[in-house]
């Protein structure tokens, strides 16, 4: 990447009115098969669109191809029963119905690769493409055949694996892959969460990354943050090996959240997808506030590392507030760009 501070979003934008419901997550596709192809291909133009005119550097397909972005894979995955439902406590937030892994998981054809392909098609940008980390995904299920966590997320990294090369094969410069459960299941994430990460990244040419939140602004997530207290030091967990790692960009939640900058310093040398826009609120920053957020992880990120991205995804807002975030963050960015030139 030649660009200096280059932009980017976190996964999500929201979908129009007209392909489902708009300010909501899981919502229901309005279309249906023929139909519903092509008024995905059409959302996905839509958000590539929102996002050149906004300046956003890497670009994305916006996820306007998915429900939710580890439910969506799991469908169209074998081995899982999305009739057999069981409540179980997601990232120990929030109760929800979840399917059941009634079998061996395996993936019997591709299932983001055809979109990747499309986005590739309509952009000489740089493209991102996000699917769900090993940890998140089995954090969703009920697991009544491996009857364990480990073993379950060591298939899904094999798994996603798989998925990932042919995504890079169809021309996506960087591969992420969201876990959030990072941010949660501390043991688990050095026990064997990077690890399993590292096997989804596997033989990948690609640039690679985690996201890593506290969630999109849904009043579960607000809530738990509530309970967080004023310094947020949960990335302190998994960043010393997460440094160490093969994975090559970190994303994070940064702006008006209360996870202190000088963590960062933990994975110096990494290149950082810093939060700049929070996603939790319907107030546009100003490009003065994206561009303190950027000043303040420059102590601690080498400039030409530090890639200005949201906090999170921004499915649950209007597309009048998410296009004007997104122009906010390119402001943002291009205030901090002048400021390093002019040194
Ligand atoms: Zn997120």
């Amino acid at each position: 990447m030649k660009t200096l501070l280059p932009t980017s979003t976190a996964g999500s934008l929201p979908k129009p009115s007209w392909l489902a419901q708009p300010e909501t997550l899981w919502s229901p596709w309005k279309l249906q098969d023929a139909e519903l192809i092509t008024g995905k291909q059409d959302a996905l133009r839509l958000s590539l669109d929102d996002q050149l005119r906004a300046g956003i550097d890497i670009v994305s397909d916006g996820e306007q191809t998915r429900q939710h972005f580890v439910t969506t894979f799991i469908e169209h995955l074998s081995g899982v029963d999305f009739e057999k439902r069981e409540t179980v406590r997601i990232r120990n937030r929030y109760d929800a119905s979840v399917p059941t892994v009634v079998g061996a998981v395996e993936r019997q054809k591709p299932v983001f690769v055809e979109d990747a392909r499309y986005l590739r098609s309509l952009t000489k940008q740089p493209i991102k493409w996000a699917l769900p980390g090993p940890m998140t995904m089995i954090d969703t299920l009920y697991d009544n055949h491996y009857k364990s966590r480990e073993k379950l997320a060591w298939e899904f990294a094999k798994i996603l694996n798989q998925e990932a090369r042919e995504l890079e094969a169809a021309g996506v410069d960087i591969i992420q892959f969201d876990e959030p459960a990072f941010n949660v299941f501390f043991d688990e994430v050095n026990e064997w969460g990077i690890a399993a990460l590292e096997r989804a990244v596997e033989g990948l040419k690609c640039e690679t990354a985690v996201h890593i939140c506290y969630g999109y602004g849904i009043k579960a997530n607000t809530d738990w943050k509530k309970t967080l207290g004023t310094e947020w030091r949960q990335y302190e967990e998994a960043f010393p090996k997460l440094q160490t790692s093969k994975i090559d960009i970190i994303s994070l939640e940064c702006h008006n959240s209360h996870v202190p900058m000088d963590l960062l310093e933990l994975i110096r040398g990494k290149k950082v997808m810093v939060g700049a826009i929070d996603v939790a609120t319907n107030t546009i920053e100003t490009p003065e506030e994206v561009a303190a957020t950027l000043r303040k992880a420059l102590q601690f990120v080498d400039a030409d590392k530090l890639y200005p991205c949201t906090n999170c995804g921004m499915a649950p807002l209007s597309r009048q507030v998410a296009n004007g975030k997104l122009n906010a963050l390119s402001a943002g960015a291009e205030i901090i760009r002048r400021e390093i030139m002019g040194k």
